[in-house]
């Protein structure tokens, strides 16, 4: 008596190939010209004519922590987005974060964006145990 085994079919998964860059138009001192995008850019490059290539710089959708004030208007802050100067001398993209509203944004590369990012989880729970008081401060 022989005892097969069931065939267990080859994986012939190729790897994978690196994305194609997105191709946008661009305008460098009136001259229309193609230049890769990453796909969380959100800027017309077309819409603005630049003095130089170093000029172009990509950006993502900013997130926003939309916060009440005393008088009923809305403040945006922590506005934080994915920024990359492609054409710069440093053109590693890194998380730009304006705390309040200033316009004065710092960069943050992915290892200090995450620790950000973890600062405001704990932030967050700390929060919420402040709000955890107040139904016992009304006891
Ligand atoms: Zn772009």
């Amino acid at each position: 008596m022989s005892v097969s085994t069931p065939a267990t079919p080859q994986q012939t998964s190729a790897p994978t190939p690196p994305a194609s860059p997105r191709l946008v138009a661009a305008v460098v001192r009136g001259q229309r010209i193609a230049v890769p995008c990453p796909s969380w850019c959100v800027v017309d490059h077309s819409a603005q004519d630049l003095a130089f290539l170093e000029d172009l710089s990509h950006a993502g959708e900013a997130v926003t922590l939309p916060v009440r004030q005393f008088d009923g208007s809305v403040e945006k802050v922590l506005a934080a987005q994915v920024v990359q100067w492609p054409f710069a001398r440093e053109s590693e993209p890194y998380l730009s974060v304006d705390a309040d509203g200033s316009g004065e944004c710092n960069q943050y590369a992915e290892p200090a964006a995450l620790a950000f990012a973890d600062q405001l989880v704990a932030h967050a729970e700390r929060i919420r145990c402040e709000v955890g008081k107040l139904g016992g401060a009304r006891a």
